[in-house]
């Protein structure tokens, strides 16, 4: 059985291989069709954006796929960066730039509750899709701690914990994390889908 992973971002893809953990599913991501082109992320939610990503790799390969969006929310910027958290800085992706600028919009005092949502799209290559989410409630601290993981991991303290994503080892971050917590999730439905 091939699953397709609707990403060309190496490090979402290993973390989604390292949770699902599946042996009998062969994973291929987008990096496998470099000629499909890709999928605008025009959406106004994760997912709307999951879905068209999933729709449509799952149309042009005839293969069950699985698509996420993601991102952060921050309570007191009213949910910003929301779906636009990868691009928050501006084009192209620029994690330092990205966390700068959330760090200069929460200056002054504001409430640093956040959490990171994941919402992942199943689509079947008939074109029928399913949704799972996870989500991670904490909050934004004061300056950068860590080096692992990637975009705002270095700000972002998870409820319950003393140290950053960043700071965490990977396997840490994965159980508890908003993907983690998606996938969870995904391979229930996973199971569902093609056990019954
Ligand atoms: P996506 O690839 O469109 O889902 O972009 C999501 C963006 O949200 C990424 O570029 C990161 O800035 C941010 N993001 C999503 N998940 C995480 C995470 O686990 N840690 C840190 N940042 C994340």
């Amino acid at each position: 059985m091939i699953l397709l992973i609707a990403t060309r971002n190496k490090h979402k893809l290993e973390e989604i291989r390292a949770i699902l953990g599946a042996p009998a599913l062969a994973l291929k991501s987008a990096l496998d069709f470099p000629d499909i082109p890709d999928v605008v992320e025009d959406g106004a939610t994760f997912e709307a954006n999951a879905q068209k990503k999933a729709e449509a790799l799952a149309r042009a390969t005839g293969l069950w796929t699985l698509a996420d969006d993601s991102g952060l929310e921050v309570d007191a910027l009213g949910g910003a960066p929301g779906v636009f958290s990868a691009r928050y800085a501006g084009e192209p992706t620029d994690y330092a730039a990205n966390n700068s600028k959330l760090l200069r919009e929460l200056a002054g005092g504001k409430n640093r509750t956040a959490r990171f949502r994941c919402v992942l799209a199943l689509a079947s290559p008939a074109g029928k899709v399913r949704f799972v989410d996870g989500r991670c409630e904490g909050r934004i601290i004061e300056d950068l701690r860590g080096a692992g993981g990637f975009g705002y991991d270095p700000l972002f303290i998870p409820d319950g914990f003393a140290q950053t994503f960043a700071e965490m080892p990977t396997d840490a971050k994965n159980k508890i994390s908003h993907r983690g917590r998606a996938l969870a999730a995904a391979r229930v439905a996973w199971r569902e889908i093609f056990c019954s």
